[in-house]
């Protein structure tokens, strides 16, 4: 996969695509990161890339014109025409809709994505009007620019690409990838500090550990986020735990 990211700050990308399992996913070829600064398509001596908002209001607003550019410099490099009208063009904004696993999983399956970061009040409208095919937000906060909204979005996804985790099966029993919990999990020291593993696990018997999994995956998930399980599609077994789980209601 190919990500290229428009940004103002590019050097805030350098750490964490620096260390442990997205560096070998580079090392590997798997993914590639191209960074661009916004700043490199502006073409007056000070390299503006912001301006004051018409009609007055806070703060500044990124311009839209080296925006545009960087994306039509990105798209001029691509050969394969079908390649650029699939192209997803990302706008980061906590207007957009909610990133999820779901999203993650969506976006995993292109080769090639854009990015934008905006900063200080936003970006200019027409933007997102004429150039975005997607906007994506992070949460129902406001953080003070997409860069760190772009690597959540982007780690999520390159988690996801065939042989960028050790074991090709860790990413499929996470939590939200099948719109469940993930059950507990435990290392060594069987026992630490008298708190033991559960004893299932220990036991080398697949089937019941198989068992405690499912069952834990369920627990969790309507102990802690109970409006997931209404989502998800569940098999007669699990749906008959659930019932099992759920404490009776009170009579009143
Ligand atoms: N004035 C804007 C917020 C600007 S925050 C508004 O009220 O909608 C500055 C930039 O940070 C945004 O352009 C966006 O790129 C990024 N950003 C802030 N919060 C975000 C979030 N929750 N998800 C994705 N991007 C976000």
């Amino acid at each position: 996969m190919r990500i290229d990211i428009l940004t103002l700050f590019p050097q805030m990308f350098q750490v964490p695509f620096s260390a442990g399992i997205f560096k070998r996913a580079i090392d590997h070829k798997l993914v590639s990161i191209n960074l661009h600064n916004i700043r490199d398509y502006t073409h007056d001596k000070h390299h503006t890339a912001d301006d004051y908002p018409y009609g007055g209001g806070p703060g500044m607003v990124l311009k839209p014109e080296p925006i545009f550019e960087a994306v039509e410099a990105i798209k001029s490099d691509i050969s394969a025409k079908e390649e650029v009208r699939a192209l997803p063009i990302i706008l980061l904004t906590p207007q957009g809709r909610l990133f999820s696993q779901q999203i993650a999983q969506e976006l995993a399956k292109y080769s090639h994505l854009i990015l934008i970061c905006g900063h200080y009040e936003g970006v200019d409208e027409r933007v997102r009007e004429h150039l975005a095919t997607d906007e994506i937000s992070i949460g129902d906060y406001v953080l003070t620019g997409g860069e760190l909204p772009a690597m959540v979005v982007i780690d999520t996804v390159v988690r996801l690409l065939p042989g960028v985790l050790g074991s090709e099966a860790s990413p499929v029993n996470d939590s939200h990838a099948n719109g469940l919990l993930e059950y507990p999990q435990y290392t060594r020291p069987a026992e630490y500090r008298g708190w033991s593993v559960p004893e299932v696990l220990t036991s080398g018997n697949h089937a019941q550990i198989a068992k405690w999994h499912r069952e834990q995956t369920i627990q969790r998930t309507l102990e802690r986020r109970p409006e997931l399980l209404d989502k998800t599609n569940l098999c007669l077994e699990e749906k008959q735990l659930v019932e099992r789980l759920t404490p009776p209601l009170k009579q009143s």
